[in-house]
């Protein structure tokens, strides 16, 4: 069940379960040392304030003394004990006969608790005898019988009032089994029984009666006052966890949610939690310095595939992402799109005339070439592969366009690369093959613009070579610069039609 739950609610639930534990028992264990000390130190109150009782009732259960314990001081005495209630001696006196009194605050008076129905009817039989002879005894006899009937009569007054003591208390407190303590503590009833052995005398003891409501006031306190501890320590410790899991788990949550979407699209610099100095701050920098390294060496192999190791220009991976983009960009701005394809030719007789290494030169001249030549603000220079090459541009009218082919072929040439091999031209020329379109010709597609240049190169080469080809216009352009070549080349010709005049060039194309 611990597994499904996410790391937040893991640490939730195991706090918790730990800190109700670590309460539960701190609680429990404090509850009971302070609720047995309390105990301890109420019956040890209770016995030293028992220690005057303890003291006359010993004395007077050895000599079987009863009114010793029954005077008014003594009665005072045990009224004036603290939280006591009742108590009660069993004793023997030192000639062995049993002592048994009784003391209760509710009526202050203390009683013999033994043998009163005996002692009630041995007195009834003795005044009874004494009533039978006063009827016949002789006036002197009369007064003698008389004072001691009365005297009987009193202490049958007194029995009666111990035995009426005796019944009421006798079933209010019951003394109860004091085997393995010297207390027991009746918390239903608040009351503390309390044994304690007399002095002098084996066997004999007295048990008494507390008042233990401070004691079960005590309990209640001590349970709330635990119970409020307990529930403060919790809200602590919950505020603890919300405190960590923002530590820790938002934290986590957060560079998770940094790591979303494209490695480019992450700004490492908002990479949360970097500045902390801690384990989470090291993973926060080091994940930032990750993506930053990711982010540097994507940019190199990018820009290793965006451009053309040999030549500098942009490479066909730049021609595949890019043109359409320009193409698109060129109809909105209402300007005329230029796809320029550009083959050197006989470049294969020049690799064999001067080598490979050369070749590459030329290659790179040739590219030179092309860049001096555009606007780099409109136009791109693509090498397509081998000596092929691509110029996309943007002009606000055909002929720009179809002077920028015109424009690069002459630069060509200009170079004056000797290419001995190259039909009798004598330097490294190139074809040129040109398709355009403008913003109202948006059905074509870029494929098929490069169709329509490719295959006007193709009657640039047949053609003779060393000339520009407008693709879809009839009466096409091979521009043979007399300057430059001063051969059979320096004419105007045209790819079908020979022969047209050069103003065609600013014709706007049928693509
Ligand atoms: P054409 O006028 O019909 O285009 O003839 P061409 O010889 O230029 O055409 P072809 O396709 O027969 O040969 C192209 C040559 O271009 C073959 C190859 O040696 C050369 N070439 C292609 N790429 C490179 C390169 O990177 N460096 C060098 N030095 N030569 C290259
Ligand atoms: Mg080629
Ligand atoms: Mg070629």
């Amino acid at each position: 069940m611990l597994r499904r739950l996410n790391l937040n609610q893991l640490l939730f639930v195991t706090h918790m379960l730990l800190v109700l534990w670590l309460v539960g028992s701190f609680s429990y264990t404090r509850y009971a040392s302070e609720w047995s000390g309390k105990i301890a130190s109420e019956v040890r109150l209770a016995n030293s304030s028992m220690q005057h009782v303890l003291k006359d009732v010993s004395f007077a259960a050895r000599g079987l003394n009863y009114n010793y314990v029954a005077t008014q001081h003594a009665l005072a005495g045990y009224d004036e004990t603290p939280n006591l209630f009742y108590f009660e001696v069993i004793a023997t006196s030192k000639n062995e006969e049993s002592y048994n009194v009784a003391w209760a605050k509710d009526v202050g008076e203390l009683w013999n608790t033994e043998a009163l129905f005996e002692q009630n009817d041995e007195l009834e039989i003795s005044i009874k005898g004494l009533r039978e002879r006063l009827i016949t005894a002789s006036e002197e006899d009369k007064f003698k019988l008389t004072y001691v009937l009365d005297r009987l009569l009193d202490k049958q007054d007194r029995l009666s009032n111990h035995i009426r003591l005796e019944n009421l208390f006798g079933n209010i407190y019951f003394e109860p089994d004091f085997t393995h303590s010297d207390y027991v503590l009746d918390l239903d009833s608040c009351l503390l029984y309390l044994k304690l052995p007399l002095l002098n005398s084996e066997g004999s003891y007295l048990w008494a009666v507390f008042d233990a409501t401070s004691l079960t006031q005590f309990k209640i306190d001590t349970i709330f006052l635990l119970a409020r501890e307990a529930f403060i320590a919790i809200l602590f410790s919950i505020a603890l966890i919300v405190w960590a899991s923002r530590r820790i788990i938002q934290p986590i949550h957060r560079l998770a949610e940094s790591m979303e979407g494209d490695i480019d699209s992450i700004d490492v610099d908002s990479i949360p939690d970097q500045h902390r100095s801690d384990e989470l701050g090291k993973l926060a920098q080091r994940y930032a310095s990750l993506i930053r390294r990711i982010q540097n060496q994507m940019l190199g192999l990018r820009r290793q595939s965006l451009f053309d190791v040999l030549t500098g220009v942009y490479s066909r991976f730049a021609y595949e992402t890019q043109a359409n983009l320009t193409l698109e960009s060129s109809w909105k701005n209402d300007r005329w799109f230029g796809l320029i394809i550009i083959d050197i030719d006989n470049f294969k007789a020049y690799n064999d005339e001067f080598g490979h290494a050369t070749g590459d030169e030329a290659l790179q001249a040739v590219a030179k070439a092309f860049r001096t030549s555009i606007n780099p603000h409109s136009d791109k220079v693509y090498r397509f592969g081998g000596e092929e090459f691509v110029i996309v541009c943007e002009k606000s009218s055909a002929s720009g366009v179809s002077s920028l082919a015109e424009l690069l072929r002459t630069n060509v040439w200009l170079k004056k690369i000797q290419h001995p091999n190259n039909g009798g031209l004598g330097f490294v020329t190139c074809s040129v093959g040109v398709s355009m379109s403008r913003s109202s010709d948006r059905e074509v597609s870029l494929k098929a613009l490069f169709k329509q240049a490719d295959l006007a190169l193709y009657q640039a080469k047949d053609s003779g070579r060393n000339q520009v080809v407008i693709a879809g216009q009839r009466n096409a352009i091979i521009e043979s610069d007399d300057d430059l070549q001063g051969n059979s080349h320096k004419e105007h010709r045209h790819c079908q039609t020979e022969q047209q005049d050069k103003t065609n060039e600013n014709k706007e194309p049928v693509v």
